[in-house]
């Protein structure tokens, strides 16, 4: 990752509450207080991060939503907008995770207008993409991961993909304690790397996180970061407990 400053989040998904948010969020402080040369984002549930950000105010983590809608205000039972996210301190969105693509019938398209909501309110968008098991074994998985930038971050310019982050993250792998080979997560953060190329200019390319994620854990983080075009990791499971995440933020590559 020359010249790239590593990226780790944590996604915590539908996990704790704000008071147990905040006491997770107050140890990882702790841990990481000595940590340099690497940003640490966390994304906790929507009811935690004012509880979450208030913890880690003036620390070097920092906070990012799960999800939000395109629009900034209106009548839209149940949505959370990029100005209602800035306003509770997140600085970071995730957008397009596969269990809002499975779940909640998320797209490529609805990836592109929330990650342009994002950038519209100064949030930097996690863009997630990845394969499912059947497209891998169909041998599928550069067409779907071409497909899915192509159709998430086609529409913008290069200076807007310059704002962004990317999250390859196999759906085979995620929650499944099946971790992807570091030969399997290289030759794909490659290949997005060649595509930001296409789209956006090979500066933006070389500057552009790529992070992975899959059952990343304290035992296999060092193996994965030795690869060229990892960049980071977003983690999910691991994420939830402090001595993993920090040992994670430690990775030696
Ligand atoms: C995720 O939620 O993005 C994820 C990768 O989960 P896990 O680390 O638990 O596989």
């Amino acid at each position: 990752m020359p010249g790239r400053v590593p990226l780790l989040a944590g996604n915590w998904k539908m996990h704790q509450a704000p008071a147990p948010a905040a006491q997770l969020a107050a140890a990882l402080r702790e841990r990481l207080r000595d940590v340099r040369g690497r940003d640490v984002v966390v994304a906790p549930p929507f009811p935690a991060l004012p509880a979450v950000a208030e913890q880690l105010r003036g620390s070097s983590i920092a906070v990012a939503a799960q999800n939000l809608f395109w629009e900034d205000w209106g009548a839209y039972t149940g949505e959370v907008s990029a100005p209602m996210l800035t306003d509770c301190g997140c600085t970071y969105v995730i957008v397009g995770h596969s269990e809002r693509r499975q779940y909640f019938g998320e797209t490529d398209d609805t990836v592109a207008r929330k990650s342009r909501a994002a950038l519209r309110h100064g949030l930097t968008p996690i863009v997630c993409v990845g394969e499912t098991l059947g497209q891998r074994e169909a041998r599928l998985t550069l067409s779907v991961i071409d497909a899915q930038i192509r159709g998430a971050l086609g529409g913008f310019g290069a200076a807007d993909i310059a704002r962004m982050v990317v999250a390859y993250e196999p759906v085979w792998a995620i929650g499944t304690g099946k971790v992807a080979t570091p030969e399997q997560a290289q030759e794909v953060h490659g290949a997005i790397r060649r595509l930001i190329g296409d789209l956006a200019g090979a500066d933006v390319a070389r500057n552009l996180r790529i992070l992975y994620g899959g059952s990343v854990k304290p035992d296999n983080i060092d193996a994965l970061m030795q690869q060229p075009d990892l960049d980071g990791a977003l983690v999910g499971g691991a994420s939830l407990n402090a001595d993993d995440f920090a040992r994670i933020v430690r990775f030696q590559a």
